[in-house]
């Protein structure tokens, strides 16, 4: 052989394996009816063809999921991956240690992405970008783990839903670095974060319900003080998410343009349509939580009360945005409900009135969209990663199947693949 084209070839990058998927059913995340029977190609970390069926070329690789029902990878708009779920955050700075949340979070992280779910925006942490630590792992083969988009530390007000500081004032918590009040220091706490690897900024707009600082019905950071958090993350081309249970804090942060209303608890009919007519701004509800905080043995009392008063008022404020017809994020805030289980936040909103399928768009198309990740996740068409996800049941038929996932499939490697039932 010439030795140039030697050289050439031995230069030239392996041609990617080749997978064909096989199965009964694809609910391909668009929302229309399933393609049945289906198979679908990965080449590398994409997926090149949909169709009922397709030619399997010499050398590929064929996974037989036989009766099962392929889906989109899920998206999660809120969890905190970091840390050890039995230990409540007012306590984390004070009782354990970074390595412990980063040790906890490759668990939790695993644990999530082998219940389908391939890509969360993780709200951040106590310690502060541990998140950042884990996504960069998790990007690198580290650890298995959804990919993540991370907040890194969470922003909040002196006495307010975030402040770690729980305990007399003559007891310092030095890893408490996540407070800022008023824009100026506002403004240093998104640069900060910005410089130490978050993609987005979160603030805690109202008080928190797992907490026992101001009321989550009171608004905690003021319009001027929400206003400089999103002015200074566009100079960074970025976005700011904001927990919110109260309506001044809810509509206060569409206001100000903020990118997504977590939690959106009271929301109203008048909030409704002030995200009508800001689609730049989004509802990302949290409703199952309501159900473990009520049976948590570590949530104190006091905290347990507030989730009581909350309760009916979130699932209400759902099925408005259900009738407005507005784009609804879904989400677990996962450890609150154990990770891994988004599954149940999606039985949740079924029995509110949601139609399973558009549950299944909402945790993939809409989440997507939500994340500006359109052109990469959300639906199973060529050209996206291949983040493919297998429940022997159908979905549509009932969703409780999205509660038992066989097979994971992230950026076309393979993380878990149970034999179904033929
Ligand atoms: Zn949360």
């Amino acid at each position: 052989m010439n030795v140039l084209i030697a050289v050439l070839l031995a230069a030239a990058p392996a041609a990617p394996e080749v997978v064909l998927l096989r199965a009964s059913r694809l609910v391909d995340g668009r929302g229309g009816p399933p393609l049945a029977p289906a198979m679908v190609r990965v080449e590398g970390e994409r997926i090149t063809a949909v169709a009922s069926r397709l030619e399997v070329p010499p050398g590929a690789r064929v996974i037989e999921l036989g009766a099962a029902t392929l889906l989109p990878g899920l998206i999660d708009l809120h969890t905190h991956l970091a840390g050890n779920p039995a230990v409540h955050w007012e306590d984390a700075l004070v009782k354990t240690t970074p390595a412990q949340a980063a040790l906890w979070g490759a668990r939790n992280a695993r644990v999530t992405l082998m219940s389908g779910v391939t890509t969360c925006r993780d709200m951040g942490t106590e310690w502060p970008y541990v998140d950042v630590e884990l996504r960069d792992a998790i990007a690198a083969g580290a650890v298995p783990g959804p990919r993540l988009l991370v907040a890194g530390s969470y922003v909040s007000s002196t006495g307010g839903a975030g402040d770690p500081r729980q305990f007399s004032i003559y007891v310092d918590v030095p890893g408490a670095r996540n407070l800022a009040d008023g824009p100026e220091e506002i403004v240093k706490a998104v640069r900060t974060n910005f410089k130490h690897g978050a993609d987005f900024i979160k603030v805690l707009a109202t008080g928190a319900i797992l907490s026992k600082g101001i009321a989550p019905g009171q608004q905690q950071y003021s319009d001027e003080e929400l206003l400089a958090a999103v002015t200074e993350a566009r100079r960074w081309g970025r976005r700011v998410a904001a927990h919110a249970h109260g309506i001044e804090g809810i509509k206060a942060s569409i206001r100000a343009g903020i990118w997504t209303i977590d939690h959106g608890s009271m929301l109203d009919d008048e909030a409704v349509a002030m995200l009508k007519r800001q689609p730049s701004s989004y509802y990302v509800p949290t409703l199952y939580i309501t159900n473990t905080i009520a049976a948590s043995a570590t949530v104190p009392d006091s905290e347990k009360a507030r989730s009581r008063q909350m309760a009916a008022a979130k699932d209400t404020a759902f099925q408005r945005a259900l009738r407005a017809g507005l784009p609804i994020g879904l989400a677990s805030d996962a450890p609150v409900m154990p990770h891994g289980e988004l599954a149940k936040e999606m039985a949740h909103r079924v029995g509110l009135g949601e139609p399973p399928s558009s549950t299944i768009v909402s945790a993939t198309r809409v989440n997507a969209e939500i994340l500006g990740w359109s052109d990469r996740v959300g639906t199973v068409e060529p050209g996206k990663w291949a983040d493919l996800i297998a429940v022997a049941q159908d979905p549509l038929a009932d969703i409780r199947a999205m509660e038992a996932v066989l097979f994971v499939m992230k950026a076309g490697v393979v993380y878990k693949a149970a034999t179904p039932e033929r």
